[in-house]
């Protein structure tokens, strides 16, 4: 049976991983969060103080970053070691941006993404999975919100975790700043594929955002 494969893009904060993880359960599909694997690179690229270009390449050959699913549940190991919670900082949020704008790096991840997606039927969500990783996906969707929103989205998530550590101000400086590294970059900028169908969730809670991609889904495979 042939795998059926879901691209879901956007900038941060949309609501891409929370709704494709959303999307995927309803299909009984794989989730996979391709941002994950930029964060675990980039975690041990911190770690490690590799600062620039040159001493990340030197890096790579050494991280193995791999996903487990347990209850459908994704987790992601870093040479074995699982770092799923460790890489949802600000701090690791910022480092990704900047290396997944290594050629290198996005070279690394691009195999295990195409094997995974042949492999399976998945959701996969991160900035170039309709654009370049999966050209050939079933379902293209670019979902996104106005900046402000995801800053407030984004800063109400990290109330909840950590109070305190950043102000609304700070978020959406930073949502904006990563918006700006991640369209403008030379390789795999995010931007909508010409097939994708666009979803914007300014004004729409997560029911009635899943909602509209159920429904691009179930007319796009016809469901
Ligand atoms: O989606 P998430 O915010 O976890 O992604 C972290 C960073 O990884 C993004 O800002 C982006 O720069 C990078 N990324 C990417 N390509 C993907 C997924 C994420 O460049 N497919």
């Amino acid at each position: 049976m042939q795998a059926i494969n879901i691209a879901v893009d956007g900038p941060s904060g949309a609501g891409k991983s929370t709704l494709a993880r959303r999307l995927a359960a309803k299909l009984g599909y794989i989730y996979v969060d391709t941002g994950a694997m930029y964060r675990a690179i980039a975690y041990h690229t911190l770690r490690c103080h590799a600062e620039d270009e040159a001493a990340v390449m030197e890096l790579l050959p050494v991280i193995h970053v791999t996903l487990k699913y347990s209850d459908g549940v994704q987790r992601v190991l870093l040479n074995g070691e699982d770092v799923s919670e460790v890489i949802r900082t600000p701090e690791v949020s910022m480092a990704a941006s900047r290396v997944s704008a290594i050629p290198a790096v996005r070279e690394h991840l691009l195999g295990m993404q195409r094997q995974l997606a042949a492999e399976q039927s998945v959701v996969m969500d991160g900035r170039d999975i309709g654009t370049v990783v999966l050209p050939d996906a079933q379902v293209k969707i670019f979902l996104t919100a106005s900046a402000e929103k995801r800053a407030e989205r984004r800063f109400l998530e990290l109330e909840q975790k950590q109070p305190g550590v950043q102000t609304y101000e700070e978020v959406l400086a930073d949502v904006i700043r990563r918006d700006k590294q991640d369209t403008e970059r030379e390789i795999a900028p995010l931007r909508q594929a010409e097939d994708a169908v666009l979803v914007d969730t300014t004004n729409a809670d997560l029911d009635q955002s899943e909602e509209m991609m159920l429904a691009v889904c179930r007319e796009k495979l016809g469901i």
